[in-house]
């Protein structure tokens, strides 16, 4: 597994200057960002040639890939689970041959199951993928991801309890979600400073040696979530979440989702730095 030697500034997707992913490639260099996240969240198509491309051509640049985001691991339909688990081994197993060190991925729903059976589904399905993936010979970390929406699975306690109980998962922490499920809380340095304490307590410091983390501007209601805004549009605290990184030396992937994608990656990168 590809070891982390300091916090890495993404896009999520290509930037809006580029027009393929091989010359987004070349466009990240230019800007100075770190890599990209690369984006199957409408469908994957699988393309073993493209994916060759990539590897050979990112060289020091760091990619992560998010998986489908029609995928639910908690579904009442056996067959709308293997088909789950089938996008994500595939997923995983075209991100691998990218050159990409881990593959994020949005659970699945509660559909008015309680907590405990949800979990009790969907750990039981990604122990399935985690074999599989491991059976292929795929190098890369599992990430579910912490979501933006009560009806969602993936608190973060949840992600975590997974991490603990399954090798190779670790958690994806996406920050506004995190600040959009709970209404406007988690936006200040100590609230921060909590959520990678959590982190650090339930799976030790090499979890934040190894983040995978998603931030953007965020529009929510009482119910969570809505969509993605520029960070400067946005009641978003990037600034204190920068400084939490830097206090709690978290090194990693931070992947900005905001529609601005490289102009808000540029700017907590440049933050970051001056600090
Ligand atoms: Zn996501």
């Amino acid at each position: 597994m590809q070891k982390m030697d300091k916090l890495n500034f993404l896009t999520a997707g290509r930037p809006n200057i580029s027009a393929t992913t091989l010359s987004a490639l070349e466009d990240l260099r230019k800007l100075k960002l770190d890599g990209m996240e690369l984006e199957y969240v409408h469908g994957l198509r699988k393309n073993l040639e493209l994916a060759k491309q990539i590897k050979e051509t990112k060289k020091d640049l760091i990619l992560t890939a998010h998986g489908p985001f029609f995928i639910n691991l908690n579904s009442f339909e056996q067959d709308k689970i293997d088909a789950s688990i089938r996008r994500i081994v595939d997923s995983a197993e075209q991100a691998y041959l990218s050159g990409a060190y881990s593959l994020t991925f949005h659970a699945g729903f509660y559909q008015g199951m309680d907590k405990e059976e949800t979990y009790k589904n969907i750990k039981k399905n990604l122990k399935t993928i985690v074999k599989e993936v491991k059976e292929m010979g795929l190098k890369i970390w599992i990430r579910p991801e912490t979501t933006g929406k009560e009806t969602q699975f993936g608190n973060l306690d949840e992600i975590i309890s997974l991490s603990q109980e399954i090798d190779q998962v670790l958690p994806c922490v996406d920050f506004s979600h995190i600040h959009a499920r709970y209404g406007g809380k988690f936006n200040t340095k100590p609230e921060f400073d909590s959520i990678l304490e959590k982190i650090e307590k339930g799976l030790g410091k090499e979890a934040l040696s190894n983040l995978h983390m998603h931030l953007s501007g965020i529009n929510y209601s009482a119910k969570g979530e809505r969509n993605h805004l520029n960070l400067a549009d946005s009641d978003f605290n990037y600034k204190g979440l920068m400084e939490a990184l830097k206090d709690y030396k978290v090194k990693g992937a931070i992947v900005c989702e905001s529609p601005n994608i490289e102009k808000d990656a540029l700017l907590m990168k440049k933050y970051y730095y001056s600090l």
